[in-house]
This record gives structure tokens, sequence and C-alpha cells, in this order.
């Protein structure tokens, strides 16, 4: 916990808006886990859920072979927003919440209200979209 002297990037968001984002994470995280074990039941995958749930990686062939295409399509979207957000809830515990991770710049209290797990500032998102052929672009 020392002060800022380093170069490091370091959140300009207070302790109190910090929480505030944690809050939402873990409601959002809650609700993922909910979600993806309300599939597994369905499908008989239930025991797959803890590992989904708690951001195993839904790109593991060995749990992704198990399922049925369609519920793997299913659960893979919000295990890897759980993911996002385990990551998310990591940058909060290191102190880099908020800040992008390509340019080192307040990200926006904006743009984390309305997505709480970005780790890029809007113009670097769309860079990145962009030379990745992202989910921007359509063909
Ligand atoms: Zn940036």
């Amino acid at each position: 916990m020392s002060p800022g002297s380093s170069a490091m990037p370091e959140t300009e968001l207070t302790k109190k808006e910090l929480e505030h984002f944690a809050k939402i994470l873990a409601e959002r995280k809650e609700r993922l886990g909910e979600e993806i074990r309300r599939v597994l039941a369905r499908s008989e995958n239930e025991r797959y859920a803890d590992i989904l749930a708690g951001g195993g990686d839904a790109g593991d062939t060995s749990v992704a072979d198990l399922l049925s295409d369609v519920t793997f399509a299913e659960v893979a979207r919000d295990a890897a927003e759980v993911r996002d957000i385990n990551a998310a809830q990591a940058r909060i515990a290191a102190g880099t919440y908020g800040v992008c991770i390509d340019c080192g710049r307040p990200i926006g209290k904006k743009r984390l209200e309305a997505y709480p797990t970005a780790k890029r500032c809007i113009e670097d998102q769309q860079r990145y979209e962009r030379l990745r052929g992202g989910p921007s672009q359509r063909s």
C-alpha cells in the first residue's frame, strides 16, 4: 500500500466507487452462476456447473466435449463473462481496475457503469476489435 510514486497505472476511482463496482460484479457473477447451474441441471451436466460458474475455462475441451453443442453454446457465453468478472475482481484487488490495459489511461466511469468488466478505454477497445475483426464486424 505505498503511494503511487511508480509508473504503474493506478485506478483513479475512489474507494467508494470501487466498492460500488465490486458489488455490481459480485451480483452479476452470482446471477451468471445461477443461470449456468439452471442450464446444466436441465441437461444433466450439473456436475460441471461449479467449474463453469467459478470461471473455469469453458474453452477447455474436456468440459466442452462432454456438453452437447447447444448446452455448451448457452453456458460458454456465461462462463466467458464469469471469467471477465474474475479478471475485473483481480484488477480491483490489484488497484488497476478502471485503467486501460493498453494505454494506461482511465477508462471512465460512464463506460464502467455500462461495462463493469471493461479493461480498455473505448478508443483502444474499438481498435482492438477492428484488428481482430471483432464483434462489431459482420460478414
Ligand atoms: Zn486505452
